[in-house]
């Protein structure tokens, strides 16, 4: 089970390939080997780029 980067909520879901929303704190994010990047919601469902966090391998 993946934690919210932003929270660290377990209230996660999948919504794509390595493409996670948490839905405590309304964030998006992508986890892969080089990173997780963490998105804020537009209110027009756009996704913007909060941090870059570190390498998870
Ligand atoms: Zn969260």
């Amino acid at each position: 089970m993946w934690r919210c980067p932003s929270c660290n909520s377990r209230a996660v879901g999948k919504v794509g390939h390595e493409h996670y929303y948490c839905s405590d704190c309304c964030v998006e994010f992508t986890r892969r080997k080089t990173g997780t990047k963490v998105f804020e919601v537009a209110d027009d469902g756009t996704l913007v780029a909060l941090t870059e966090g570190q390498p998870t391998i």
